[in-house]
């Protein structure tokens, strides 16, 4: 009755039948129409209280051709109950056709399966044998709910909106198939399942699944008449161990599947009341997805007396599920049919999922002894739709060496100004041009190399940051030697030992910067005032010679904090620069017109950017100094009076002139990189700045190695598509491509991968892997220890560290570093490091100490002969 408290039964469920005749309809028309009228038969809801609850119609195509539809409300009916029911239907149809009075037997009776069910429940508080069974397979816990890359958020009140999309299986894999079940011992269902059970885990990340199996009620009564809503819903806790063999994964789950189809009387239901589950109203609760491999109809099922028959399922236009995998099949064929929550996926990646799915079942059928965690799950389209992201090749500029560059682009704008810097001496802003550079640097080069000084050799650049600076920078790239910035700021036993490991032969410095320094190795160059000092040399650039660099020497060797306790030099060659300047000079994009702001010391690889991007494409290069640098409102007033056009600095940085003060400037260009681009920054930035671009990349790779253009204020941050001649490899721990939207760590190849940590090849082939994705002979990948994913928009998603690595305001410490540190004073037997975040810009490291004691005063002291001012923790705890 309406109100629930009285069943009430039709006596007459008899219903006409609808027939539509579309025989006279084109061709065209009448499928369009066909198709029409079928999602109309699904999209129609059923009246519950006055029904009907059954509907069928007929629609003719042809005189031939039909196509009957039928269907139910889930109360009444189930999936076997149809199976019963085409089967009846067939056997009647051929008896008409024959003359033959139907004698169909009678119907098994609903209402006693019912009362039998109702009889099998335990009649007292003693649980049934199936309810332990079921309570045992959740009694160490519940697993965390399935966690699939959705295509986009899941919003907190989950909906039902379903779509389906169907792939068929070719009839060779289904062979394939059906012969690893026989192999295995198993069913089909068994395999079939393993593989979804192993997409679904690889997908997730999760290897502790549940897995919802439909069962027939049907079976339990050995019954094949009984109409109804029978099925029950087994969760299975699906175990997947990735480091299986196919082999031994169908064994298990076949015996799982066993012993949870010999419980299959105990209700989902009566089993949800029992477990401590919190329902979650943007999940279906315990059971996310199903999986199904539907009985074969066919031969006699399907003997309707002369007529092919062939039988489809519809889709439905809702579901409770957020995806059901229902498996077709036919003699020789089977189709993956499979609905899914709108919502939460689109059809493209399901159907890049399904193709996944497909590739993943071939492999387990050709390699059963492989473990599943090396099993490709990508698939061919993924894997294609990757490669497209990866398209990057663009041809490299024709140079041999950054320092043919540099002197190409000076003589292109001889009298433009290269360089607003501060005067060593009056400290006043000076302009140099192209001209007065590339003629002070070739001196500069000329007297390196009446030194001897070329490829193969390195020389360390310790100066203020004023002109000579660039000058040095210049000179030594154009000399064909590596620099190594070694920055006056620095503890003197820190630059010593960079020195000392990079093989320096020569340093350039001034006598102010030198005088308090011993770094304790070769020659010094004193470059007081390079106009003076030089001026016997010819301004002209060095003939070239076999010590000119080759795109394989490297341009620098940048030394980066090292877990081990001992920094690491980068060693980047000249091809790599030569093709990060190229792509940077279009994307974000430089031109002769603009003024770029540099604050970074030499030291970071992105001071590479600030100061030859600028030279190279004839723009001006403003130099801050440290102090300068340092200090918000110092550096805004030097933003607007020089009316610079390019900024790029870190998060913190940007924060700083924001809260300095920083007025809309549409004609500024924001670059941002080195650290995670906290969302809410962009809300300022955009409103202040003409357009704000986020770059990623590490040392390793040479600068960036990624960039993504920020548009929408407070919106999830991208760090977008890998640069010219790049390619990003998102890779699970046994290097296996992960699919679209899994996270996994990010791995760059290309032009940008560096030669190496110098001297030390053991933690270079660490990190520095052979390119197994294009399997290029000598061709090396980066592994970067980043955590990413691709996301359906084609953009990479960063998402943290896979190590001890940290980054506090763009510094990158390894926070092993300063624990060595720290072991290395007398009274410290053991140390560890972390960091704690007070606020997003408020990022402090903190030591806990066993040993001592020793007052923080002369621990401080201790780290600061060796560390960097920016890693030497903030907080001690003993
Ligand atoms: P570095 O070698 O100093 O450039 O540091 C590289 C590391 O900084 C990367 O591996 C990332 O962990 C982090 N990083 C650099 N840029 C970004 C960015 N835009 N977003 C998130 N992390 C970044
Ligand atoms: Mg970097």
């Amino acid at each position: 009755s309406r109100d629930g408290t009285e069943l009430l039964i039709q006596q007459d469920a008899g219903q006409a039948l609808i027939v539509d005749d579309l025989s006279n309809l084109p061709e065209d028309e009448a499928d369009a129409t066909l198709t029409s009228l079928v999602a109309g038969e699904s999209a129609n809801a059923f009246d519950l209280v006055n029904g009907p609850l059954f509907r069928a119609r007929l629609i003719s195509l042809t005189a031939n051709e039909h196509a009957l539809v039928l269907g139910a409300h889930h109360i009444v009916c189930d999936g076997f109950s149809f199976a019963i029911l085409i089967r009846d239907l067939a056997e009647l149809y051929r008896n008409a056709v024959t003359g033959v009075l139907a004698a169909l037997p009678p119907a098994d009776s609903f209402a006693d399966y019912a009362a039998g069910l109702a009889a099998a429940q335990s009649q007292t508080d003693e649980p049934t044998e199936d309810e332990l069974y079921w309570l045992e397979q959740f009694k160490r816990g519940l697993p965390a709910p399935l966690d699939l890359p959705t295509s986009r958020p899941r919003s907190a009140q989950r909906s039902f909106a379903s779509a389906r999309l169907d792939l068929s299986v070719k009839p060779e894999l289904v062979r394939q198939i059906r012969q690893l079940a026989g192999q295995t011992r198993s069913g089909a269902f068994a395999v079939l399942l393993t593989g979804f059970a192993t997409l679904m885990a690889r997908l997730s990340g999760q290897q502790d699944l549940v897995i919802g199996v439909p069962s027939a009620g049907q079976t339990t009564v050995n019954s094949e008449t009984l109409v109804g809503h029978c099925v029950n819903l087994l969760p299975l806790r699906v175990p997947v161990e990735l480091n299986q063999s196919t082999r031994e994964a169908i064994n298990q789950v076949q015996q799982h599947v066993f012993d949870a189809f010999d419980h299959q009387r105990y209700t989902y239901g009566s089993l949800l009341k029992k477990l401590p589950i919190e329902r979650d109203p943007s999940r279906p609760t315990l059971v996310s997805v199903m999986f199904n491999l539907d009985q074969a109809l066919e031969g006699g099922d399907l003997d309707f007396g002369g007529l092919t028959a062939d039988v489809l399922s519809n889709p439905r236009q809702a579901e409770n599920f957020e995806m059901f995998l229902n498996i077709s099949q036919t003699r020789e064929t089977m189709t993956l049919e499979c609905q899914y929550n709108t919502d939460l996926f689109d059809e493209g990646t399901v159907r890049l999922w399904l193709s996944g799915y497909r590739a993943l079942l071939k492999q387990m059928a050709d390699s059963p002894d492989l473990p599943l965690a090396v099993l490709d799950i990508v698939g061919q389209q993924q894997a294609q739709a990757i490669a497209r992201l990866n398209a990057t090749d663009t041809e490299l500029p024709p140079y041999d060496n950054v320092g043919q560059w540099l002197t190409q682009s000076a003589q292109a704008h001889p009298d433009q100004a290269a360089l607003l810097s501060r005067a060593p001496n009056s400290g006043q802003w000076q302009a140099s041009s192209y001209e007065q550079l590339e003629g002070l640097s070739n001196q500069l080069a000329r007297a390196l190399r009446q030194r001897a000084i070329g490829r193969g050799k390195t020389v360390g650049i310790c100066l203020p940051r004023d002109a000579r600076m660039l000058i040095a920078q210049w000179a030594v790239i154009k000399s064909g030697a590596a620099y190594v910035p070694l920055d006056p700021g620095y503890p003197e036993q820190r630059l010593t030992m960079m020195a000392q490991d990079a093989q320096i032969e020569l340093v350039i410095s001034t006598l102010d910067t030198v005088a308090s320094l011993d770094l304790g190795i070769g020659e010094v160059m004193l470059l007081e005032n390079p106009a003076e000092d030089l001026a016997e040399l010819p301004t002209t650039p060095l003939p070239s010679s076999s010590l000119d660099a080759r795109p394989a020497d490297p341009i620098y060797l940048i030394y980066t904090s090292g877990s081990t306790g001992r920094p690491k030099g980068v060693s980047v060659p000249h091809r790599a620069v030569l093709n990060f300047l190229n792509t940077m000079a279009s994307r974000p994009g430089l031109t002769d017109k603009d003024r770029l702001l540099a604050v970074t010391t030499l030291s970071f690889d992105i001071a590479v950017l600030e100061l030859l991007l600028p030279a190279v494409t004839g723009a001006q290069v403003i130099l801050a100094d440290a102090e300068t640098a340092r200090d918000g409102a110092a550096l805004l007033r030097l933003l607007n009076e020089t009316d610079a056009t390019v900024m790029q600095a870190t998060p913190s940085t940007w924060r700083l002139l924001i809260e300095a003060g920083l007025q809309e400037k549409r004609n500024l260009k924001a670059l941002v990189g080195g650290e995670a681009f906290p969302p809410e920054l962009s809300c300022p930035l955009l409103r202040l700045c003409g357009s704000v671009w986020n770059l990623y990349g590490p040392t390793e790779t040479t600068v960036w190695s990624t960039l993504w253009r920020v548009r929408k204020p407070g919106a999830p941050i991208r760090i977008g598509r890998p640069i010219g001649n790049t390619r990003i490899h998102v890779l699970d721990e046994r290097a296996q491509p992960c699919p679209i939207g899994v996270p996994g760590e990010i791995v760059i190849a290309g032009a940008g991968v560096a030669l190496g940590y110098h001297n030390q090849p053991l933690l270079t082939t660490e990190r520095f892997m052979p390119d197994t994705v294009t399997g290029e002979p000598g061709a090396r990948m980066y592994r970067t220890g980043d955590l990413g994913r691709w996301t359906w928009t084609g953009d990479l998603e960063h998402l943290g560290r896979l190590d001890q690595q940290v980054k506090i305001r763009g510094f990158r410490i390894e926070l092993g570093e300063i624990e060595a540190s720290l072991q290395k004073h007398a009274a410290i037997r053991q140390a560890v490091v972390v960091t704690r975040a007070r606020q997003a810009d408020d990022v402090r490291l903190i030591a806990y100490l066993v040993g001592g004691p020793v007052n923080d005063t002369e621990l401080r002291d201790h780290l600061r002969r060796t560390l960097p001012d920016y890693m030497v923790p903030q907080h001690f705890v003993s």
